[in-house]
């Protein structure tokens, strides 16, 4: 057993979570037992993966989407109160980080989307560090790397762009981050590879010959609090589950 306050110092140091800043609080969002030997993780603090937690008997929720953002509203009713109501009644600590756990540089949605995908990361750059340039190891047509992703991630990439382009030089950001795509252009690289698209991406990506790869928002960030929960495991033994969901979006 380990305290809670032993898990979220070590979280809180190890992904710097001083220095950004961010649009819902990272850290404890809702306080549940002291002492933790069970972690669920999950993308996001939905009610099917608070659900599994109370089904595993975990003591913590720990997430990479939490709750409390700045747009939404404060009162606590609906599908916000059914949530807090099922963690508060179980004791679950619902742990949740963000900009931190997309930006680190080893546990972070970002590395861990490269790592599997083989990237080789040649700089962070943007806003908070969020937006990574690189390049692939080898030169491959759009068509490949697209068709890497949709094996990897097991869901079908929206691509735009000239399927036979050839790239390697590469930028990349986890989640929705569509709008860094004109600094992307601005990198000089053959592709930007993202989780969400919007309307303007097609075309920008058409009039500027960089391909515009969106993967998903939930599958591109499946995999920083999965590696978040094994430094864990690894620090302090707790037991560990990790739970999943075919989110399309
Ligand atoms: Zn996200």
């Amino acid at each position: 057993m380990v305290t809670r306050q032993e898990i979220l110092d070590w979280c809180g140091n190890t992904l710097q979570v001083a220095n950004f800043t961010d649009y819902a609080p990272n850290g404890l969002q809702v306080e549940g037992c002291t002492n933790i030997g069970k972690i669920v993780t999950s993308v996001t603090a939905s009610l099917a993966a608070i659900e599994y937690a109370v089904a595993q008997q975990a003591d913590m929720l720990l997430v990479h989407h939490g709750m409390f953002w700045k747009s939404e509203p404060v009162t606590i009713t609906g599908w916000k109160k059914q949530r807090i109501a099922t963690l508060l009644q179980h004791q679950i600590n619902l742990v949740g980080y963000h900009l931190p756990l997309d930006a680190h540089p080893e546990l972070g949605n970002n590395a861990q989307l490269a790592k599997r995908m083989g990237w080789v990361l040649e700089k962070q750059t943007g806003e908070q560090n969020l937006l990574n340039i690189g390049c692939l190891s080898e030169k491959q047509s759009l068509t490949v790397v697209a068709a890497m992703l949709a094996h990897t991630l097991e869901r079908e990439p929206v691509v735009v762009g000239d399927h036979s382009k050839q790239i390697k030089k590469l930028a990349w950001c986890t989640g929705g981050a569509q709008n860094f795509f004109q600094q992307a252009i601005d990198e000089q690289v053959d592709a930007y590879i993202t989780g969400e698209i919007s309307e303007s991406q097609y075309h920008l990506a058409n009039e500027t010959g960089v391909a515009f790869i969106s993967a998903g928002h939930h599958a591109t960030e499946r995999y920083g609090v999965q590696a978040l929960g094994e430094a864990i495991r690894g620090r302090f033994g707790v037991e560990l589950y990790c739970f999943d969901e075919q989110n399309p979006a």
